[in-house]
């Protein structure tokens, strides 16, 4: 079930961090490592420090976007040392756990981990459905990649013992939910006929777009809602050129 997990690395600085990485997602279970564009990578250093968790690096997955990283993915779950100015919806490392283990039974999981100098850009932070932040001194909330990445897939160990079947929910039949890179196609689509339909002036977009991201992520829309909406957002945009 884990393997449905990945654990994603933005841009990450120091190689040394990576085979720390590698080294505490092994002690925990988890094996999928996909690192975005890393400064300096592969390196002696990077080995050096996974100390025996050589197989992970080995397997881990290199792209040159978070887009890319994110493909296919169902939930994406997205740490940050900081309290944003944007509002998001927020979890603590606990709530992020149960979030991944009890989607990982079926559905595909990121969670994504920024630079070691300044974290996740907001861009970046909206392409995901929660935040996670460890909680810390208020002071000093800032834990090096690797300890945070421990915490957190140490709370998703915990989490993976517990778990507990999901009881079958009667002959509905489970639709899965819209992948990232399908919904960066709807918040393409939608932001399109957004100006087609002469809501907005893209000059002026001001708050809208991540308002709208906001409203669909926290929403999670699966396949059917996801055609459905992308079959109004057509009808919109022809009803638009015809008028
Ligand atoms: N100076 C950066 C900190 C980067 S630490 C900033 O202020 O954003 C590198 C990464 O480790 C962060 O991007 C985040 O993914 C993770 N991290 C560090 N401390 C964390 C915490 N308290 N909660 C959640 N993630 C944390």
């Amino acid at each position: 079930m884990l393997t449905n997990i990945r654990i994603v690395l933005v841009c990450t600085t120091h190689p040394g961090n990576i085979g720390a990485v590698a080294r505490a997602m092994k002690t925990m279970g988890l094996t999928r490592l996909t690192l975005v564009a890393p400064e300096k990578y592969p390196s002696v250093e990077a080995t050096a420090r996974a100390s025996g968790a050589d197989d992970v690096l080995a397997q881990a997955q290199i792209v040159g976007s978070l887009d890319e990283a994110l493909a296919g993915c169902h939930l994406v779950l997205g740490a940050s040392a900081r309290q944003r100015t944007i509002a998001w919806p927020q979890v603590d490392a606990r709530a992020c756990a149960a979030l991944a283990v009890n989607a990982s039974a079926t559905e595909e999981v990121a969670v994504v981990f920024g630079r070691e100098q300044s974290g996740l850009t907001n861009d970046e932070l909206e392409r995901c459905h929660y935040l996670v932040h460890i909680p810390a001194n208020p002071d000093f909330s800032s834990l090096n990649i690797a300890a945070a990445v421990q915490v957190i897939t140490y709370e998703i160990m915990m989490a993976n013992l517990q778990v507990q079947p999901v009881a079958d929910s009667g002959d509905e039949e489970l639709v899965p939910w819209a992948t990232a890179d399908e919904m960066e196609q709807f918040y393409e689509h939608l932001w399109q006929t957004v100006i087609d339909i002469g809501f907005v002036d893209p000059a002026k977009p001001r708050l809208l777009a991540r308002r709208l991201r906001r409203l669909f992520n926290r929403a999670r829309l699966d396949k059917n809602e996801f055609n459905m909406l992308r079959g109004i957002l057509a009808a919109a945009q022809a009803g638009s050129v015809k008028r």
